[in-house]
């Protein structure tokens, strides 16, 4: 895959590769770009947290974006998304390819929203069944 700039600050981007999934983090913002499924499949891996090495007061200085974004895959003009459970993460979604963008600290948040223990409470509410 050919390299791709920062939606955010236009740094650098490195490869980064956690239980052989591989995502895009920022050298400069610390953000970090999931390509399809890729953070779906990550918040459930134990560990993968560690991907999300930056600090959260440096991602939060990038948050939220004062100019629109664009998809550093395909150019779409990002969606600002919000995620409300036990966090509320502003993050950013490419409609087209969709990809999602989490800033430093927000994959951490995005992770807890959905750690095993509340997904299978929701999942049982879903169903309607009764332990
Ligand atoms: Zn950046
Ligand atoms: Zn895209």
């Amino acid at each position: 895959m050919k390299p791709i700039r920062c939606p955010k600050c236009n740094g650098s981007m490195e490869q980064v590769v956690y239980a052989e999934i591989e995502v895009d983090r920022c050298t400069q913002c610390h953000g970090i770009w999931f390509d399809s499924r890729e953070a779906e499949q990550l918040k459930t891996i134990e560990g993968s947290e560690i991907l999300d090495d930056g600090e959260e007061v440096v991602g939060d200085r990038y948050d939220p974006s004062a100019k629109p974004l664009s998809c550093p895959r395909c150019r779409t003009p990002l969606l600002q998304m919000l995620d409300i459970d036990q966090h509320s993460i502003w993050y950013e979604k490419c409609v087209k390819c969709h990809g999602i963008w989490l800033d430093a600290g927000e994959f951490k948040k995005f992770k807890q929203n959905f750690s095993p223990n509340k997904t299978s409470k929701s999942i049982k509410r879903l169903w309607g069944f009764t332990p």
